[in-house]
């Protein structure tokens, strides 16, 4: 138990110093030019991650943690088929957290019900570290019944479960960012982890690019599947849904109630009347970087 804790409070620091550094990052070596104003987008991207912290604390910490310790009492779930080192457990249940995640994550595009709420998540016009905290809080609230599965079915223990947060979190806090690492760092990262250049390439209004690069830790996963997905230059890059290109079709008073209205067909691109200029603005910073 004090394990769990120790790692709680030292995921806590290394999640929180993540962000600094890559906000630091991103004003420093930005990837993509922006669409929207910073500070607009960052006080909804805010508003929408506070509604979904509410969600983490009301729907899946009350299911996840005690689950985690039923787990452990009662010896549940595949890794507690065999008795396993501790540390080995603990590495198995991350992996295997992962990639289930890797699995609901395609999930959240393939069915529909699910994709009303991802899609609050995608329709951001810029992608960057807030990005990260932006998911809708239904989503929050459906993913909780996802993890619950997870934890039993795996049998992931307290410190397990801490461990794979304290790996998560930094990761997609990274893979989001805005961040222009050296090409040939990049290249080295993302033989083993999901880096902004691949997760930008997911969170493309190209219906066959977001198909692909569906990891959120290790980047094996897409790789064991045919998923991943490297070779599109960044500068081709739109980020967005094509129904949602609008800046005023992605603010707060819109985005909230969008899983419960009538949806667009998301993939069918309706121009929108600032484009052009949206476009020219970003080859523009796209040309001045490369
Ligand atoms: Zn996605």
């Amino acid at each position: 138990m004090k394990t769990k804790k120790l790692l709680n409070l030292f995921g806590g620091a290394i999640a929180l110093g993540t962000f600094g550094v890559l906000l630091y990052l991103e004003n420093r070596r930005p990837l993509r030019r922006r669409v929207e104003s910073k500070l607009t987008r960052s006080s909804r991207n805010l508003t929408i991650a506070g509604l979904a912290a509410i969600a983490l604390q009301l729907a899946e910490q009350p299911i996840a943690a005690p689950l985690t310790k039923l787990v452990e009492r009662k010896n549940i779930g595949l890794l507690k088929l065999v008795r396993l080192p501790g540390s080995l457990e603990a590495i198995l249940a991350v992996l295997l957290m992962d990639y289930t995640l890797y699995v609901w994550h395609v999930l959240t595009h393939r069915i529909a019900f699910l994709w009303r709420f991802h899609l609050v998540h995608h329709i951001d016009l810029d992608l960057d570290a807030s990005t990260a905290l932006r998911f809708h809080f239904g989503e929050i609230i459906v993913s909780a019944l996802w993890r619950a599965a997870q934890i039993v079915v795996i049998g992931v223990s307290p410190v397990s479960f801490a461990a794979w947060q304290m790996f998560l979190f930094p990761s997609i806090l990274f893979h989001h960012s805005n961040v222009r690492l050296p090409i040939d760092w990049e290249e080295k990262i993302s033989r083993f982890v999901v880096t902004p250049r691949l997760h930008g390439i997911h969170h493309s209004t190209e219906r066959e690019e977001t198909d692909s690069n569906w990891s959120s830790g290790l980047t094996v996963w897409d790789w064991l599947h045919g998923t991943l997905k490297t070779d599109v230059p960044q500068n081709e890059i739109i980020i967005g849904v094509p129904a949602y290109q609008e800046p005023i079709e992605v603010g707060l008073t819109k985005i909230v109630p969008l899983p419960f209205g009538k949806q667009k067909s998301a993939w069918e691109f309706q121009p929108a009347s600032n484009f052009n200029e949206i476009q020219t603005n970003k080859f523009e910073l796209d040309n001045s970087h490369s």
